[in-house]
Order: C-alpha cells, then sequence, then structure tokens
C-alpha cells in the first residue's frame, strides 16, 4: 500500500511512510522552510532556503 500527499511546501509527491522522517514535507528542507515562514516570511519568496537555520538544531515537536 502506497499513499502519497503533496508537500505543503513545494508540491512534491510525499510517500506517507516511515521512508518520508519529514511528512508531510518531502524533505526537512521543507519542514524548515515551512516553520520558518512566520519569522521570516519576507524572504520565503526570495530566498526559499534559509542559511540562518541550522540543520541539526530542529527542537522535537513532541
Ligand atoms: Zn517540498
Amino acid at each position: 500500500m502506497s499513499i502519497t500527499v503533496p508537500c505543503p511546501n513545494c508540491a512534491a509527491p510525499v510517500e506517507w511512510s516511515e521512508h518520508s522522517p519529514w511528512r508531510p514535507f518531502c524533505s526537512e528542507r521543507c519542514r524548515l522552510i515551512d516553520l520558518g515562514e512566520w519569522f521570516n516570511e519576507n524572504h520565503r519568496i526570495s530566498e526559499p532556503t534559509d542559511p540562518g537555520i541550522p540543520p541539526q538544531q530542529t527542537p522535537p515537536e513532541h
């Protein structure tokens, strides 16, 4: 059984399974971008990749 969902950030198909740890996002990058929009909305269009967010410092949500 394979279910795919569109990434909320880039609309790429994301497999809804344990193989997609960043679901519903396609990648950690898209997840960070989405989470960062609330404080970085001025940059989200011109700079889709934010160098100010270290990839390993995302606190767990749960
Ligand atoms: Zn994406």
